[in-house]
Formats: C-alpha cells, sequence, structure tokens
C-alpha cells in the first residue's frame, strides 16, 4: 500500500514538476509512459519474472498491471494533449504510429477479459500486440530529438535477455550430457483424475508449495512450445535430499490436460519438458515466517486440493525427525469430492502416516461417496491413524475443535481443487 502511494504521487509529480506548456506536459506524459513500460518487458511469463525478482506470484502480477496501467493513463493523457494542440490524422506517419502505439495498449487492457475463457489465445495475442507496441513506439519515436528511441530498443534487450535465461534454465532442467532428459510417466485413476510422475536427470531439492510448468509435445504439434503450471505433490529423493522425481495430480479440463490424458499411453515413459521449480507459496503474506514455525498446523483440502498440502506434512514430518521445525500437532481435514481423489493419494498420505514417529499428524478423511454404515469410523494406514468417516464436513466446527486443543501458534492451509495455498 505504502509502495503504491509513492509510486502513484511520485508518478504525478513528475507528471507537473517544471511544466510550463501544455505541450510540455503531453511530452512528459509520453516519456513517464515509455518508462512505466521498462519494468514490464520481463521475459519469460509472471513465475519466471516473479522468480528473476524474487517476489511471490502474486506480487509480480499486482506490480506487472500497476505499471501497464499508469502507463496506459500516461499515454491517455498524451493522446489527449495532442489532440488539442494538433488534428490527429492516420496518414500523417508519426501520428498513425502514435495511434497503432494507443490501438496496442487499448487491445493490451482488453485481452485480460478473455484470459479464463482462451488461456492460449490470450498469451499469444498479449505477446503479439506487446510486440506490435514496441514496434510502433520505435517508428514514433525514432525520429524525436531526444533519443526516446533508446526505449524501445531497452525493452527487446530486457526481453531477449531474460528470455534468453529463461531457456538457459529449461535446458539446465531437463538436459544432462549422458542422461535421458525428462520422462514422464501417465498414471490415470477412476473417475477422470490422474497422476504424472516426472524422472528429473538433474535433482534438486525440493521445497512444499513448489510448482513447475509442464510441457509434452507428445500431445500435438499445437503443443510442442506450450506449458502448463501445476503444484508439486510428491517427490522421492536419492537419499541426500534432492528429488529425482517429482509427482503432480490433475483432472483434466478441456485443453492440454484432457489431450494428455487421452493420447499419452499410461505407466509408459514418454518424453516431456518442464520450467521451473516456481515458489514456494508464501504461508503469510505479512511476514517472512515459513509454516515449521508454527506449532499447529490446520490443514483443510477438498477432492485433489490435497496435492497441494501433502509436500507441506512431508516437509513439516521431515523438518520434525531433525528437531528443525517447533510444529507439534498437524491436523488435515481433507473432503473427498468425486470418484478418485482417494485413490490418487491414498499410497502417499499412507506412507506419511508411517513417517511420523512423533504420533503428530492427525488425518481426518470425508467421504461423501460412502455408503452411511450408522456414521461408523473407519480407521485406516499405519496404526489406523487415519480416520474415515462418511459424509461431508462440518468446517465450522472442525475449526472450533482445532483453536480449542491450539498448540502453540496456530496456522491454518487451504488446498481446493488445484492447489490455492493461504494462511491464516
Ligand atoms: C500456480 C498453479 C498451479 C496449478 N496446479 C495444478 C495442479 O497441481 N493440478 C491441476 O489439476 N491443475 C493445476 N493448475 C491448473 C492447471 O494449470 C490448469 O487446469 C491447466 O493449465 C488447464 O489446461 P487446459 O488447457 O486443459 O485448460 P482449459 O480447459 O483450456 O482451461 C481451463 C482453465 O485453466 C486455465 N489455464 C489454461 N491454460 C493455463 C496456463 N497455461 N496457465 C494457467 N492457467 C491456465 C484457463 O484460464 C481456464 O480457466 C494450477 C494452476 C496454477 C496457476
Amino acid at each position: 500500500m505504502v509502495f503504491i502511494l509513492l509510486y502513484l504521487s511520485g508518478t504525478v509529480t513528475c507528471n507537473v514538476v517544471q511544466i510550463h506548456t501544455v505541450a510540455d506536459a503531453g511530452t512528459r506524459a509520453a516519456k513517464l509512459s515509455l518508462i512505466n513500460l521498462i519494468p514490464i518487458f520481463l521475459g519469460g511469463g509472471y513465475e519466471f519474472g516473479a522468480r528473476l525478482l524474487g517476489t511471490s506470484l502474486y506480487t509480480y502480477g499486482f506490480v506487472h498491471r500497476s505499471f501497464a496501467v499508469v502507463a496506459v493513463l500516461e499515454a491517455i493523457v498524451h493522446i489527449i494533449i495532442v489532440a488539442q494542440i494538433r488534428v490527429i490524422s492516420w496518414s500523417n506517419e508519426l501520428q498513425f504510429y502514435g495511434l497503432l502505439a494507443a490501438s496496442m495498449f487499448l487491445a493490451l487492457v482488453l485481452l485480460p477479459l478473455v484470459k479464463k475463457r482462451v488461456y492460449e489465445v490470450f498469451l499469444i495475442t498479449h505477446l503479439g500486440c506487446a510486440m506490435a507496441l514496441i514496434y510502433a513506439i520505435w517508428q514514433h519515436t525514432r525520429s524525436a530529438h531526444e533519443r526516446l528511441w533508446a526505449f524501445p530498443v531497452t525493452y527487446i534487450s530486457i526481453f531477449a535477455i531474460t528470455g534468453a535465461l529463461q531457456l538457459v534454465r529449461i535446458f539446465y532442467r531437463n538436459m544432462v550430457i549422458g542422461r535421458n532428459p525428462v520422462r514422464l510417466i501417465l498414471r490415470p485413476y477412476v473417475g477422470d483424475v490422474a497422476r504424472i510422475t516426472l524422472l528429473l536427470p538433474r535433482p534438486w531439492t525440493v521445497r512444499a508449495g513448489e510448482r513447475i510448468n509442464l510441457g509434452v509435445p507428445h500431445v500435438g504439434i499445437f503443443y510442442l512450445a506450450q506449458s502448463h503450471p501445476f503444484a508439486i505433490s510428491w517427490w522421492e529423493d536419492d537419499g541426500r535430499g534432492r528429488a529425482v522425481s517429482i509427482s503432480v495430480l490433475f483432472r483434466p479440463r478441456s485443453g492440454f490436460t484432457r489431450k494428455l490424458l487421452d493420447r499419452v499411453e499410461p505407466n509408459r515413459e514418454c518424453g516431456a519438458w518442464i520450467d521451473g521449480p516456481f515458489g514456494p507459496t508464501r504461508v503469510n503474506w505479512s511476514s517472512a515466517s515459513t509454516v515449521g514455525d508454527y506449532g499447529h498446523i490446520f490443514m483443510v483440502a477438498t477432492g485433489i486440493g490435497i496435492a497441494a498440502q501433502l509436500p507441506y506434512i512431508k516437509e513439516l514430518l521431515d523438518g520434525h525427525n531433525k528437531a528443525q521445525v517447533c510444529t507439534q500437532r498437524i491436523s488435515l481435514v481433507w473432503q473427498l469430492d468425486r470418484v478418485g481423489d482417494w485413490e490418487s493419494a491414498r499410497d502417499w498420505l499412507q506412507v506419511l502416516v508411517r513417517q511420523d514417529n512423533g504420533y503428530m499428524l492427525h488425518v481426518s478423511v470425508y467421504d461423501q461417496l460412502r455408503s452411511d454404515s450408522g456414521n461408523e469410523i473407519q480407521r485406516i494406514g499405519e496404526n489406523g491413524l487415519i480416520e474415515v468417516h462418511s459424509g461431508r464436513v462440518n468446517w465450522e466446527k472442525q475449526l472450533d475443535a482445532e483453536i480449542e486443543s491450539r498448540i502453540g501458534k496456530l496456522l491454518s492451509l487451504l488446498g481446493f481443487k488445484f492447489g490455492t495455498i493461504s494462511g491464516t
């Protein structure tokens, strides 16, 4: 909030300081628009940009949009002022490129409206419009006295350098001389849920909350360069704490994920590539504390949202064995939504229960599809530590019970559908 206020007041000050004529104000607005465009040309998408700047995905998205909005507003001020002092015409070359830049600004503002519906079309057109904008600005500014053409050159340079860095990172992650590149194994379950395991040529230490972008060229020609984000829900390590394979859970939607399930042969290795890891998601926006700093963790998940919680449990149990965390109790309440939810994560849950030497993990599963046998609780897993209830969870009651039996600071982690995580 403070940053935004400082940024906005600083920008407005720059708009008025030492401005003597209306024409000056128009030129100043144009320059401010050009300056504000600089940070939004980091290549590689939100995830890579956030990683480069060391911010969360949310913060990066917010900063990207804020600079873009101010750049557009300044451009609007510039256009309004120019329209006051001269006649704007498409036939004038300078003005033609100015109007082209304005059209690209407009397109870039409107495009996010279709983002949810056609994500890939959004990505390509967003990039296309951004490139057209650079070209239009280049043509519009190249005859100016003040070397304003340096701005489009800067945008292209930033975009090219960050894009190249991302490419290098992808090669580094996927290729190791003398080893197979990343391989993918698809394991479908009943109820349209599937698990993907990726065999990694270059192990890394996975942290809970990390995500990867996954590309599977085998899915089809249009998907060669496409990648989609998935939360890492499990990993197997090499005995030295570095993951040799990672797994993700997914329920197919209508595009890439549906084709992946339809076109990749189950339980056979096939080629894939990953970009990442990205994250992890921060536990608390207002402080730098980690999950292990809390005495009591209350985790709730519905459906395959469990994929986002398992890594935290795995990491906490590991940290507990090494006496690295303060956590003394983990309560996981998992509401099964659909057929296949249970099967997709059952074996991982059982591994975790076995790993829990300190008996700090309490798992309650609510299965609304289970035929009700008099509200009988079924106990499964090591020492019957996983309680399976029939029906739906009463979230309010669960939260009250956790607050009542609280041990130290309580943190709640929410995982719905596919991996939204937040803390309170
Ligand atoms: C940080 C993050 C982590 C995720 N983790 C998981 C996970 O662990 N398991 C899981 O099942 N799903 C996960 N998702 C969602 C998953 O990435 C999308 O469901 C998938 O990309 C849909 O691809 P599609 O072509 O089949 O979707 P479509 O049917 O074309 O679209 C369905 C929805 O997915 C969104 N979407 C499509 N492509 C992308 C993309 N490249 N990036 C972001 N969103 C997209 C669209 O906006 C749309 O709302 C995650 C998403 C994000 C942002």
